[in-house]
């Protein structure tokens, strides 16, 4: 049978890297068996629709370079892939459902469940569900006569759908990951089916579309776990037991201090992202940022994600997506949450930009030199990288560590150059200066550069250690950056020129 896995996303706002996780096992999964890889869009619940929200997951992918095989936007042989567009599917199963006996329609108001929670409330019991030990005590077609029943639908009075969870079941399943994971049917509530706007939730949806659309194996969160047992009842009810996907729960992502799973609040609060690329949300315009954004290079990003919570058993930490494909094992995928380390994560990124080449680094940096009104030249962009590439872990560090070979610094560290100033030094670099701007424009290079600045050295017997530092500083603003004379020969002879006629000015 073909391998048909899918990542089922709820459009509600911006894509957790757990999510992305969860796409990279589904794609690496597929990919590695020759099989199909689906998106499909789970927008049945209404309330949580997000306007955009569908697209910025499109886009998400297509910037990890996971691009489903099947999707709203490419259709395939299973279309529409958008949930909401697939209403009239599933309506009949929620009644063939009903008229076997393994679910009900139910005619509560919210008030009646209010009211559920509070009468019901005892010291064994703090938290009353609509189950097999209450459902009697409410206002459903198991509970009410049949004629009753038959009125209320006949006013078309708002119903919802829920499954009859048997009270006494047992129930095991196999799950890739997990094993043997065995629950009491008892202790699970009735869940609703099929809603009152005649939309089913996700309980029903999944488990038809995963049917309808031939999916072999259901990669999802753990927090999707204690769901299992109501899919399972489902797909044994609609009589497609046969076949049910292999289930794969995925271990949660945890926070790096402390127990829980990592959410936006803890990225917000330690300062690092955990949406793959900037959300923005729709009602109060707030921007939270992505891991594109700060400048992770995709490949990175994925390499990083893959190995939270799986490795090869080797030790190697970097794979392309090629070397994944190949090695990935849903076996050694571990049952126990990973912690998410931003530093780690950095240091991906870090390995990556070093193995990159500087054309293409050069493209991706781009941009950030163009937010601050630079436009370089594509040749001068790959000097400055070559030089600078060793100090970045982000895109986003070739602007912070290149800034000054195109604007001359505003703020220089004067208090380091004041400190060991002095009249010699004053006239050593006044006649740097001169000698510099007698230069011929064609020896203005490394080695003339240097070679001027060791002779000047030697005439004004002075160290080359003591001048040096200040000649950095005149340059650049502070105690950082590549080789001086580099920067010399690439910001030019006039700049260099300037920068040291202005700062000898300012001493
Ligand atoms: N729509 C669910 C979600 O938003 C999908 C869970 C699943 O993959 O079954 O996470």
């Amino acid at each position: 049978m073909k391998v048909r896995v899918r990542f089922a996303p709820s459009p509600t706002g911006g894509l957790h890297l757990g999510g992305v996780r969860t796409v990279l096992y589904n794609y690496l999964f597929a990919r590695k068996h020759g099989g199909d890889f689906v998106l499909r869009i789970e927008d049945t619940d209404q309330s949580r629709f997000v306007e955009g929200a569908e697209q910025y997951i499109i886009d998400c992918l297509n910037w990890c370079g996971l691009i489903p095989d099947e999707s709203p936007e490419k259709g395939g042989p299973f279309a529409p892939y958008r949930q909401s567009e697939r209403k009239a599917n599933y309506r009949q199963y929620a009644q063939k459902l009903i008229d076997e006996g393994h679910a009900y329609y139910a005619f509560d108001t919210t008030e009646d469940l209010e009211q559920m929670r509070i009468i019901y409330k005892t010291p064994e019991n703090t938290n009353p569900q609509y189950d097999h030990s209450l459902r009697h005590k409410m206002k459903n077609s198991l509970s009410l006569p049949e004629a009753e029943v038959a009125e209320l639908l006949k006013n078309n009075t708002p119903y919802v759908v829920r499954i009859k969870m048997p009270g006494q079941k047992h129930l095991k399943f196999t799950d890739m990951i997990r094993g043997d994971v065995f629950f009491d049917c008892s202790l699970v509530d009735d869940k609703v089916l099929l809603k009152a706007d005649g939309m089913p939730t996700y309980h029903l949806a999944v488990v038809v579309d995963d049917y309808l659309m031939r999916i072999t194996h259901a990669f999802r969160g753990e927090e999707w776990l204690p769901s299992a047992p109501v899919h399972i009842l489902l797909w044994e009810y609609l009589g497609w037991m046969d076949n049910m996907p292999q289930w794969a729960h995925l271990p949660l992502i945890l926070k790096p201090d402390g127990n829980g799973k990592l959410s936006k609040r803890d990225g917000d609060r330690l300062g690092f992202p955990v949406f793959a690329m900037n959300w923005a949300d729709i009602k109060t315009g707030e921007i939270t940022k992505g891991f594109r954004e700060i400048g992770f290079m995709p490949q990175a990003f994925v390499n990083m994600l893959a190995m939270l919570g799986w490795n090869d058993g080797t030790g190697q930490e970097l794979f392309t997506l090629e070397d994944l494909i190949e090695k990935f094992s849903i076996e050694r995928v571990h049952k126990g949450g990973a912690k998410f380390d931003f530093e780690k994560a950095k240091w991906f990124n870090h390995q990556y930009i070093q193995h990159t080449d500087n054309a293409t680094l050069a493209a991706l940096a781009l941009p950030y030199f163009e937010i601050n009104g630079i436009k370089p030249t594509t040749e001068q962009l790959e000097k400055v990288i070559a030089l600078v590439k060793e100090r970045c872990t982000l895109l986003s560090d070739f602007w912070e560590q290149s800034s000054f070979f195109f604007i001359a610094p505003t703020v220089l560290d004067e208090k380091t150059i004041k400190e060991k100033w002095s009249e010699q030094k004053k006239d050593f670099f006044v006649a740097l200066a001169n000698k510099y701007s007698n230069t011929e424009d064609q020896e203005w290079n490394l080695l003339e550069i240097e070679h001027t600045f060791n002779n000047l050295v030697q005439q004004h017997a002075i160290k080359k250690g003591d001048v040096m530092l200040p000649l950095r500083i005149m340059l650049v603003g502070g105690k950082y950056g590549p080789g001086v004379f580099n920067i010399a020969e690439l910001i030019g002879k006039q700049e260099t020129v300037a920068r040291i006629v202005s700062a000898v000015e300012k001493i």
